[in-house]
């Protein structure tokens, strides 16, 4: 059975990269209130295609929750029905939705936390960084590091960095960190797969506290265990189950790594 859709109206879009053809878009719901969701979760957007069949899917909340408002980040895929569906929507058009989905959710209460992201993999990245660092307001992270490694080819295809360097610059706690697999000749910032630079967070944080193991303590079999540290993978599978084998290389328990693929 169908589940119930109801509408939201584009309020604005954005390119954030010509060249990905990648968009940044702001909905509010048109007849409720509140959208009540918890940064990180996605929703599910349904449009009938060219054949007159009813299509869905995913796309992760870009923004922490706001009264009635979302943001997407979607990036055209070629020859794919909905992200092109999206990416020519002009302002004022409505959407049908469902959700909030998923538990790609923030633990409570806050420890650290290392964000790891391609493409358009940032949304609930961001949605994330905004639920703990709100632009005027309380300070959620608790002082907890938060790491966000970011990876994408291009330079232009880095969506929200002055976003993400702003927050950088103003909690000391936020360490941004963006790596491009085809960098120029000229860029002189980090090169290379997302991999390598969560290996050296988890590698440095160990060596300067090495009474941190990766679990603070061993909890009962029936007891939730306890964790200083958490990550959060969002992107291609490929990258996802990279980074999971790694962390798990490194002694990570899985409740530890939290996930979501979009492929
Ligand atoms: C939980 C979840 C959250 C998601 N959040 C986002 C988001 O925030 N932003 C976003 O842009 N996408 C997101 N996606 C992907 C999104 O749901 C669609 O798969 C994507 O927009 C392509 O849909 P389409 O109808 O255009 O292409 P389709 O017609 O479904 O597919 C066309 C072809 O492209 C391939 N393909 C599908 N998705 C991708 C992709 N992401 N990259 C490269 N190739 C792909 C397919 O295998 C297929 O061969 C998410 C997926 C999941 C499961």
């Amino acid at each position: 059975m169908a589940r119930e859709t109801f509408p939201a109206r584009l309020l604005r879009k954005v390119c954030l990269s010509d060249s990905a053809q990648c968009y940044h878009f702001e909905f509010e719901l048109v007849d409720r209130p509140a959208f009540d969701y918890k940064a990180g979760q996605f929703l599910s957007a349904v449009a009938v295609d060219g054949n007159g069949k009813s299509q869905t899917r995913a796309y992760s909340i870009a923004s922490a929750p706001h009264a009635n408002r979302f943001d997407l980040c979607v990036n055209r895929v070629e020859g794919g029905f909905f992200s092109n569906y999206l990416a020519d929507l002009a302002e004022g058009a409505i959407i049908q939705i469902h959700g909030p989905h998923g538990h790609f959710v923030l633990h409570h209460p806050p420890v650290d936390a290392i964000f790891v992201a391609t493409g358009t993999g940032i949304a609930p990245m961001r949605a994330f960084t905004q639920a703990l660092f709100p632009p005027s307001g309380e300070d959620h992270s608790g002082g907890r590091h938060i790491w966000c490694v970011y990876g994408t080819r291009h330079e232009s295809e880095l969506y929200y960095r002055e976003y993400f360097e702003q927050v950088a610059a103003a909690h000391p706690n936020f360490h941004y960190i963006t790596t491009l697999s085809r960098a120029p000749q000229q860029w002189t910032g980090h090169r290379g797969y997302v991999q390598q630079y969560v290996g050296k967070i988890v590698e440095e944080r160990q060596a300067a506290q090495p009474s941190l193991s990766p679990a603070t303590t061993t909890p009962p079999a029936d007891a939730t265990p306890q964790f200083d540290i958490y990550t959060y993978i969002c992107g291609l599978n490929n990258m996802v189950s990279e980074v999971r084998n790694l962390l798990t290389e490194h002694g990570w328990d899985k409740k530890q790594v939290v996930f979501e693929r979009y492929d």
